[in-house]
């Protein structure tokens, strides 16, 4: 299959209900469930993702999931196959970490393309409790995904507020 730039769409709502092959988790290094949409998707997934990334832990990281990378478990209840689960930056004014949170979606749609998925799902990473600002989250995140080869063939940013919506229709233009 020829690699290439995914389509772009945009929802507004809540990752956990995607009928995509794969949802994209902001989580945090230790994969053992957090806020936001971390919560959101254990919650909504149950206790079979948990478990997973506990197996992680004690395997391949036993110091956490680093910063930037991604890697996936399957989906528990949750109506996408897999979660592909990745660590943000927290935003920092006194350090550009814009290579870290690029290299989220990067990451995860090298993860993406080892799955086999065809259709991802992405939530703003980093632009909750993490604080990166919206519009630069967006800016990032976007551009990204546009000049990414993969064989996903639709990335869907799914926005939990107006805000975070209207950011990213302001980069998808
Ligand atoms: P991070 O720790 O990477 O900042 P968060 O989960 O706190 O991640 O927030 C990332 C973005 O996802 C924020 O814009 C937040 O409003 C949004 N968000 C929170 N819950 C959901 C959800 N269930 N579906 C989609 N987006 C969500």
């Amino acid at each position: 299959m020829t690699a290439s730039a995914p389509a772009l769409t945009l929802v507004a709502g809540d990752i956990t209900e995607q009928p995509v092959d794969a949802v994209v988790n902001a989580a945090n290094s230790s994969l053992l469930g957090g806020g936001g949409v971390d919560g959101a998707i254990h919650r909504r997934g149950g206790p079979d993702i948990l478990a997973e990334c506990r197996a992680l832990r004690a395997s391949h990281y036993g110091k956490g999931l680093p910063t930037g990378q991604a890697v996936a478990t399957t989906a528990g209840r949750l109506p996408a196959r897999w979660v592909i689960h990745t660590v943000g930056p927290v935003w920092a004014k006194s350090e550009d970490r814009s290579d870290l949170l690029a290299s989220c979606y990067r990451e995860s749609l090298r993860v993406a393309d080892e799955l086999g998925a065809r259709t991802v799902a992405f939530p703003a990473i980093s632009a909750g409790i993490y604080r990166w600002p919206l519009d630069d989250a967006a800016r990032i995140a976007v551009g990204t995904v546009r000049a990414a080869k993969t064989s996903v063939a639709e990335v869907r940013f799914v926005l939990f507020d107006e805000r975070a919506y209207q950011a990213f229709a302001a980069q998808v233009g």
